[in-house]
């Protein structure tokens, strides 16, 4: 899915990303977990190529285009984006279109013109988006404007417009941080199946350890921008979070 190698990014005198080095296989699922602020987003907006990183060393690839080097985004960068999907933890669908069209969207990378309004849509992408919402579990809402759902349904819609974007990774940051558990549980299991069954690789960023050993094979940890753990979920023990999270992280888990 990508490759991160030897990455930085600086905000004034405050690294965010320092000389990270990340390779992230075709069909993994990976959690990125670590403290707020210590670079989760920065590095996924980093490999969408929404953020430049600092020049003079290090270099992005995503299905091995590279996206950034030496501090520039490259032209690359659209195609790399298309084959990724991204999720945020505020859904990021636009409220007052229907569920279906905001997944019409991913078919058609632009916003629906006169076409939509009259319910015009090319019917093959039509068929693709109807397809999505039901891979999803949220064809019934398909009318319904996106305002108006639960933040679970929202969040299928937009794994459902990652899909019908064709994308063949998900980039998602704290997809489920404003979810109930029940349906945070399910958007993990959502994200499994299409990482197991479609060979989808994904990564995403968690604040809830318990998920990323639960539901991700590999863990990847950030501290003060820095990688200090990358392995099986399942080599996670309390003396390593500890020393990510602090000592307070005993009390809270
Ligand atoms: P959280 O878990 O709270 O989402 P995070 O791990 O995603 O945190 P980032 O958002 O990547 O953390 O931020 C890493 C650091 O970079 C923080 O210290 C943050 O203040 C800083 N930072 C991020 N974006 C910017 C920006 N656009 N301008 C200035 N500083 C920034
Ligand atoms: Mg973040």
């Amino acid at each position: 899915v990508a490759s991160v190698r030897d990455v930085s990014k600086t905000f004034g005198a405050r690294k965010a990303l320092d000389g990270v080095s990340l390779d992230v296989a075709a069909g993994e699922m990976v959690a990125l977990i670590g403290p707020s602020g210590s670079g989760k987003s920065t590095l996924l907006r980093s490999i969408t190529g929404l953020q430049p990183i600092d020049p003079g060393k290090g270099r992005i690839d995503v299905f091995g285009e590279t996206v950034q080097q030496n501090g520039r985004v490259t032209g690359a960068v659209r195609r790399a984006r298309g084959k990724l999907g991204m999720i945020f933890q505020q859904f990021n669908l636009v409220g007052r279109l229907s569920l279906f069209s905001n997944v019409m969207l991913g078919a058609l990378g632009r916003i629906p013109g006169w076409r939509g309004a009259l319910g015009l849509w090319p019917s093959q992408d039509k068929a693709r988006a109807m397809a999505a919402l039901h891979r999803v579990g949220v064809s019934d809402y398909a009318a319904q404007r996106a305002n108006t759902l639960s933040g679970g349904q929202q969040q299928r819609g937009a794994i459902a417009r990652a899909l019908v974007q064709g994308a063949q990774g998900i980039l998602a940051d704290e997809p489920v941080a404003s979810l109930d558990p029940v349906s945070a549980r399910k958007v993990m299991e959502l994200l499994v199946e299409l990482n197991k069954r479609d060979g989808l690789g994904v990564i995403v960023t968690l604040h809830q350890v318990d998920y990323a050993i639960r539901y991700c094979d590999r863990v990847v940890a950030l501290k003060s921008g820095k990688i200090v753990y990358d392995g099986p979920a399942t080599g996670l023990d309390t003396r390593i979070l500890i020393d990510i999270y602090g000592p307070e992280f005993e009390d809270a888990f």
